[in-house]
């Protein structure tokens, strides 16, 4: 089968990868030209447009940064829309928003061209080592179609209803991790201002029910307040924007994801949005007279 990428930055970049050392016969573009070099050597053919992306694949990729960034790759000139053949599928794995994603379907479907949304979760790790989980929106038919695909670059796909549940259910899990990230961030911080050994206090919740990923794997990074990639402050508040126009539209309450909204917008302003999205702790160590 022929695979497609459209979009090799953290994610997608990494991803390629694991799908070209699969096996699959991979072709790819970027909008700059040099990002992930590595892929010439897994004999990734790098081409000129995601036009000519989609005229050489049976499934295309796109996994670009918002709403308006799919849309362009998709429908803008020279985009996806314009080489898809008939009978081909494209598979979003972008984070974007539900509603747009439905619309953007309808619109290949007008063409013949299948369409997956199939947001992922798992960090830059998981895209890395291939163990992302899939949160897959679509017809059944597709999603087995894709399926051999989506195991190169995940080892949890779930297929979770029709086209935009995917994006859906990615929202649920940014809400989730919005709390997890400021727990973490005000649980460190009170460890550091109350004099603990902060390390020997990760260690000893580790095995108690304060247990989480955000715990173990970034708690390292609000404690030496550095904060390397990752995945950035600027995806996660556009992420947060995506799951606050869904609770408008559902008539939900989301206190906690309209505060950590709000609070990296903050940091967005002062410069920190390509930072990891642990540098929330900025803003609690800040509010509690660290340095920020
Ligand atoms: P990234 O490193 O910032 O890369 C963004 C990619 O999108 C780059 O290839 C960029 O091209 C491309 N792009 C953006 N706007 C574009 C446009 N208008 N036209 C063409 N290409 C465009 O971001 P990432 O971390 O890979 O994230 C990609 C998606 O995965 C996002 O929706 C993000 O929310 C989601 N995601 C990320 C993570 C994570 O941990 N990083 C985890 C889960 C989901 P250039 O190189 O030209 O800028």
């Amino acid at each position: 089968m022929r695979v497609g990428f459209v979009g090799l930055g953290t994610m997608g970049g990494a991803m390629a990868a694991n799908v070209a050392r699969a096996g699959f016969e991979v072709s790819a573009w970027n909008r700059t030209p040099g990002r992930a070099t590595e892929l010439g050597e897994l004999g990734v053919h790098l081409v000129g447009n995601p036009a000519a992306v989609a005229a050489a694949s049976d499934i295309v990729v796109t996994i670009v940064s918002d709403t308006p960034d799919v849309e362009a790759v998709l429908f803008g000139p020279d985009g996806v829309a314009a080489g898809a053949p008939r009978g081909s599928l494209v598979v979003d794995m972008s984070t974007i928003s539900p509603s747009a994603t439905r619309d953007f379907a309808a619109r290949l479907a007008g063409q013949g061209v299948a369409m997956l949304d199939a947001p992922v979760s798992g960090g830059s790790e998981g895209a890395r080592k291939g163990t992302l989980s899939i949160f897959v929106g679509g017809e059944a038919a597709d999603v087995e179609r894709a399926r051999p695909v989506l195991a190169a670059m995940g080892t949890t796909i779930t297929h979770v209803g029709p086209i935009g549940a995917g994006q859906a259910v990615k929202a649920v899990n940014q809400v989730i991790l919005a709390g997890a990230y400021l727990g973490v961030a005000e649980g460190i911080v009170l460890a550091i201002k109350a004099g603990l050994d902060v390390e020997g206090v990760v260690a000893a919740l580790s095995g108690g029910a304060a247990q989480s990923w955000v715990l173990s794997n970034r708690s390292g990074r609000m404690l030496d307040n550095d904060y390397p990639l990752g995945f950035k402050v600027a995806l996660h508040r556009k992420d947060l924007g995506i799951a606050l126009q869904l609770a408008r539209e559902t008539g939900t309450a989301l206190p906690i994801s309209a505060l950590c909204e709000q609070l990296e917008a903050g940091l967005i302003g002062k410069g920190h949005g390509d930072d990891d999205v642990s540098a929330v702790a900025r803003a609690i160590r800040e509010l509690s007279g660290l340095e920020g």
